[in-house]
């Protein structure tokens, strides 16, 4: 077992909290990168915080649809209904009917609008405004639910000390169209506007917010030696994962591996790929060393799932790599996420970890959610006829590090 440094930066969660309280306590928006679902960037900011000149600003460089986002169980349970929907929008937009407050006149100025917004931020019973209106009116569903922007604003509103109500509008070019990122930079920069994505506000949240309980533990005997079991579930996935846990955990560097689901592999022994021996070592390691966490996270075939991962042997066998496979399929090469792998070592009081992994992403993937990796240390599996490409893969096209020519494990010949 010999320690890696990995070569790749990590990433870092560059949101500054601070900066974007002062930015609302201001009067000013925020832009908020949406660069996974809409490549889209929407100027954000409380209800509470808005005035005559920061709608005004919004309206005239935003140029998109202005809108009031606030948490769907609210509105639902306010009398706010959702527009009909033929369930063809691909980014699942949860419009509700637009409203104006029943105390303005035509409910398009800026002063009215302002009027309808700030009173969907106090008491917002739907008795209180007129429909349809003038403000569309966007339900949330919980960041952990939805990366989009709906989410992100009412998350980054809470994380700055405000209600959960947020005025958003999508940000368009000079000519009305959609933008580029270096334009929305340029806004940004020129009005001293705080700029961060989706997927910082979302690392933000999961490292303050728990989304995840213990349900279960039981002691765990198996061939490497004894272990204890304990069973999670968490509303991130909505899927129980466990944890084998050897000795005591509660101090001192951590020895980890979390090892993604391969029923075929871990449990079938398939040939395809190396998952069972880092499985196996693992568990030996931990027994070895008295001290160690196991996470077994159910994300078969790099979060695809087994009938995908399937779809993509099948692809393989017509010659395909198993990353252009997951492309082909629809797929992201990699749809892993460690959301829930933090929030289980943030469960079990896990701050510092020796992480067993060849997997660069694993290590950022942690580290992105406030989890300090001290260093990660190898684990090889057998190189065999079966599998070679497959690792070749692995190495060329994930950059895993894996020394190709001797494998450290037990190579088979066939
Ligand atoms: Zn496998």
């Amino acid at each position: 077992m010999s320690s890696l440094i990995f070569l790749r930066n990590t990433q870092r969660n560059t949101m500054n909290i601070q900066e974007i309280k002062q930015s609302f306590r201001t009067n000013k928006p925020i832009l908020i990168y949406d660069p996974e679902r809409e490549n889209e960037v929407d100027f954000v900011i409380p209800n509470s915080c808005l005035n005559n000149s920061t709608l005004h600003f919004m309206l005239q460089y935003g140029k998109g649809l202005l809108c009031c986002a606030k948490d769907q169980d609210i509105l639902l349970q306010e009398g706010f209904f959702p527009l009909p929907s033929n369930h063809q929008d691909p980014f699942s937009t949860n419009f509700f009917i637009p409203v104006d407050h029943h105390s303005v006149h035509t409910g398009i100025g800026i002063e009215e609008r302002i009027k309808t917004l700030q009173e969907l931020d106090h008491s917002c019973s739907i008795s209180n405004f007129m429909y349809p209106g003038h403000v569309s009116l966007l339900g949330g569903i919980g960041l952990h639910n939805r990366k989009g922007h709906t989410e992100a604003s009412l998350e980054i509103c809470e994380s700055a000390g405000f209600s959960r109500t947020a005025t958003i509008i999508e940000l368009l070019d000079e000519r009305g169209d959609t933008h580029t990122v270096s334009y929305a930079k340029k806004i940004a920069s020129e009005f001293q506007l705080p700029f961060c994505s989706i997927q910082d506000i979302y690392a933000t949240m999961i490292q303050n917010k728990t989304f995840l309980r213990v349900t279960s533990q039981a002691n765990l005997p198996t061939e490497f030696g004894n272990f204890q079991v304990v069973g999670f579930h968490n509303e991130i996935d909505q899927k129980d994962h466990f944890a084998v846990i050897k000795g005591d955990i509660t101090s001192g560097d951590i020895l980890v591996r979390i090892h993604s689901e391969c029923a075929t592999g871990d449990v079938f022994h398939s040939k395809k790929c190396d998952c069972r021996d880092q499985l196996t070592q693992s568990l030996q390691l931990l027994e070895q060393t008295q001290k160690g966490v196991l996470i077994y996270l159910r994300q078969e075939g790099r979060g695809i799932g087994i009938s995908e991962k399937i779809k993509a042997y099948s692809l393989q066998e017509q010659g395909v790599d198993t990353y252009d496979a997951n492309i082909i399929l629809g797929h992201k090469a990699d749809e892993r996420d460690y959301a829930v792998a933090a929030q289980i070592l943030q469960a079990l009081h896990i701050q510092r970890v020796v992480l067993l992994t060849n997997n660069p992403s694993k290590r950022e993937g942690l580290q992105k959610y406030g989890i300090l990796v001290v260093k990660a240390e190898e684990v090889l599996g057998a190189i065999t006829p079966f599998n070679q490409r497959y690792i070749e893969t692995k190495v060329h096209r994930f950059h895993h590090q894996i020394p190709l020519k001797s494998s450290g494990g037990s190579n088979e010949s066939f």
